[in-house]
């Protein structure tokens, strides 16, 4: 995907605050965190979301949960942290490249969602 925003960070065409890489996922900071740790874990195949996904994905979907432990551990969050992931318009989702936001840090990261 020539000009989506995620494959130009993960081609390391536009920079980004990297904290892990592997054959199928790359992690990086969030530019606008609103937790003191705040990564993002994109799949490097281009993915819109997990409305989209296909069985060729589940590789990369597998990989990128399995690494958040370690990510959250590693950058602040010992202690447990949130795994968020948005998809489409009713998920407020943004970028249209599938992405797990990982958010903690020394306190806890509040409710889940506010009840309507
Ligand atoms: P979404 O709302 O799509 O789930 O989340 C998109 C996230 O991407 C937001 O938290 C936003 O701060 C982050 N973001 C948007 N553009 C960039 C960027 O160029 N670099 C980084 N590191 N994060 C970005
Ligand atoms: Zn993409």
């Amino acid at each position: 995907m020539e000009n989506c925003l995620f494959c130009r960070i993960a081609r390391g065409e536009i920079p980004s605050r990297k904290v892990y890489e592997d054959d199928r996922v790359i992690a990086f900071h969030d530019i606008n965190p609103a937790r003191p740790v705040h990564l993002l874990i994109i799949p490097k195949r281009h993915i819109v979301s997990l409305q989209t996904v296909s069985a060729d994905d589940e590789p990369a979907l597998g990989r990128l949960l399995a690494v958040a432990g370690r990510l959250a551990e590693e950058n602040g969050s010992p202690d447990g942290f949130r795994v968020i992931i948005n998809n489409g318009r009713i998920g407020g989702q943004e970028v249209p490249h599938l992405h797990a936001h990982v958010v903690g840090g020394p306190e806890p990261v509040g409710p889940m969602l506010e009840r309507n």
